[in-house]
């Protein structure tokens, strides 16, 4: 079956790139199609950002009721259904996702279900799925198919004893025990999640620090928090020899040479993500790729004229917001709408407590390009409001040029981070200086009155410390 006419845009993909550069085509008034061959809303809406974040709200809310003595309230018998969280979960996932087919219907995009392979440039075969059988002919196409979470090899994910975030976010069951391998931003979130609802985690990562993306200090008090959670965690680890059995797991840990063989009722694998390129390309396409991702130009077109892409399928970074900015980017150079801008500054959050968010460089990357910096913070122990709110975990740092002041990177730990986080990337967007920020009336009391006072600790003029 074929589609009749053309379309100048089919999009592969119906996450966060994919969406919005359907949504983004629709506004320009082109004739466009998105091709899902799940529910809309990708990785983020259905098995990402939102359902974790759901689950996070309430260990949040667990944890602050069971600190509620600290601001004179007792709160009695408390306790949680675990199913219920997770089915909370599910219904938000859903709901956000059920709007994003309320958002094609808006913008005219013609959706269609099932996997999108591309025969020849021009043309998208729908090859299984409600949809199987349709040709769409199109001008252009933009591949926005993501990613899915990593597996090892020879270990089977049976969503019980080994889980990766996609099983994790629907488990019917809460673990006693758990081990998660990795401790990025998704490893992290999972191990405040089950910690605090009382499952037994330790949090292993390769690296030297947990949120090993993040700058030092704030990995250090991130790690000194969830140390004091209970959660062990184990860095410059390694895991090993992983056994499945019945009822629960073995693995070694490897540290310097040392080995300790743990057991636990399930390990939950967080150790990246691999492209999502499988049955996409006939035999007569075959784009460049890098490391499985499609490697695109400046205009976010592949090796492969009229076939462009964006999103996590391009590569790092893993983020829904950048894959949004990048098919936007993508979509308004193809029509027209101005030259394609390159991601340069992003923020990057994680929504453990306490909350991490930075953009631009750590201090460690500065130090290797040796770029002069200096350094501003300003602990939230010393903000009214954090402290008020019983929230004085953590701390602002800004780091900015050493000559013109220019925001070089930012590092929030502590309650809201992740709110706070945009003001720096306004800041950065618009060559903001320390002595700007310095210079803006900040509301007082907020917790951003603390980025304020970080940009005065720049120059030593920050007034409460
Ligand atoms: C547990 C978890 C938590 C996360 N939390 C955050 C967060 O807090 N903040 C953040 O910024 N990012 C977060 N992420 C990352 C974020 O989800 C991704 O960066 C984002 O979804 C990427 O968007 P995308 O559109 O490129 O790809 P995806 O969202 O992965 O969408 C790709 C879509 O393409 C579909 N598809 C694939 N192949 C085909 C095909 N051949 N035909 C048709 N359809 C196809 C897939 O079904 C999928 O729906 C998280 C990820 C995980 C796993």
């Amino acid at each position: 079956m074929s589609n009749s006419s053309k379309y100048d845009l089919v999009v592969i993909g119906g996450g966060p790139a994919g969406y919005a550069a359907a949504i983004r085509a629709g506004q320009l008034g082109k004739k466009v199609a998105c091709v899902e061959q799940e529910r809309p809303g990708g990785t983020c809406l259905n098995w990402g950002c939102i359902p974790s974040k759901a689950l996070l709200k309430s260990a949040e809310l667990y944890s602050k009721i069971q600190h509620s003595e600290d601001l004179g309230i007792s709160v009695k018998d408390v306790s949680y259904d675990f199913s219920k969280i997770i089915g909370r979960s599910r219904n938000v996932s859903e709901t956000m996702a059920n709007g994003i087919g309320f958002l094609f219907k808006k913008n005219k995009v013609d959706h269609f279900v099932g996997t999108g392979s591309i025969t020849v440039p021009g043309m998208v075969e729908i090859i299984d799925g409600k949809d199987k059988g349709t040709n769409l002919s199109t001008e252009r196409i933009l591949i926005a198919t993501g990613c899915k979470p990593r597996r090892l090899p020879d270990l089977e994910v049976d969503g019980e004893r080994v889980m990766t975030s996609r099983q994790a976010l629907e488990m019917r069951k809460q673990p006693k025990s758990i081990v998660i391998v990795g401790a990025g931003a998704i490893g992290a979130e999972f191990a405040y999640f089950l910690n605090t609802f009382g499952t037994k985690v330790t949090l292993v990562e390769m690296l030297d620090q947990v949120l090993p993306v993040e700058d030092h200090e704030t990995a250090a008090v991130v790690a000194r928090e969830f140390k004091k959670q209970g959660i062990d965690c184990r860095t410059s680890t390694a895991v090993k020899n992983i056994k499945v059995g019945k009822s629960n797991v073995t693995m070694d840990l490897v540290k310097d040479g040392a080995t300790e063989t743990i057991k636990a009722e399930s390990i939950l694998l967080a150790i990246g993500v691999i492209a999502n390129t499988e049955g996409l390309f006939s035999s007569r396409v075959k784009p460049e790729l890098d490391r499985g991702y499609v490697k695109v130009d400046d205009n976010y077109e592949s090796t492969v004229k009229g076939v462009f892409a964006a999103g996590d399928i391009i590569g790092p970074p893993w983020l829904a917001h950048v894959a949004t900015y990048e098919a936007i980017q993508a979509v308004n150079g193809m029509f027209g709408h101005g030259k394609p801008k390159k991601v340069t500054d992003f923020p990057g959050c994680t929504y453990c407590l306490p909350q991490v968010a930075s953009i631009g460089k750590t201090e460690k990357k500065l130090k290797e390009e040796g770029v002069a910096y200096k350094v501003g913070k300003f602990p939230f122990q010393a903000s009214g409001k954090a402290v008020a709110s019983n929230q004085p975990v953590g701390f602002v740092k800004l780091i900015v040029g050493e000559k013109y002041g220019e925001i070089l990177g930012a590092h929030i730990v502590g309650s809201d981070a992740t709110e706070m986080i945009a003001e720096y990337g306004l800041g950065m967007k618009l060559e903001a200086t320390a002595e700007e920020i310095h210079n803006t009336i900040h509301a007082h009391p907020t917790l951003s009155e603390a980025m304020m006072e970080a940009a005065a600790a720049v120059f030593g003029e920050a007034i409460h410390i």
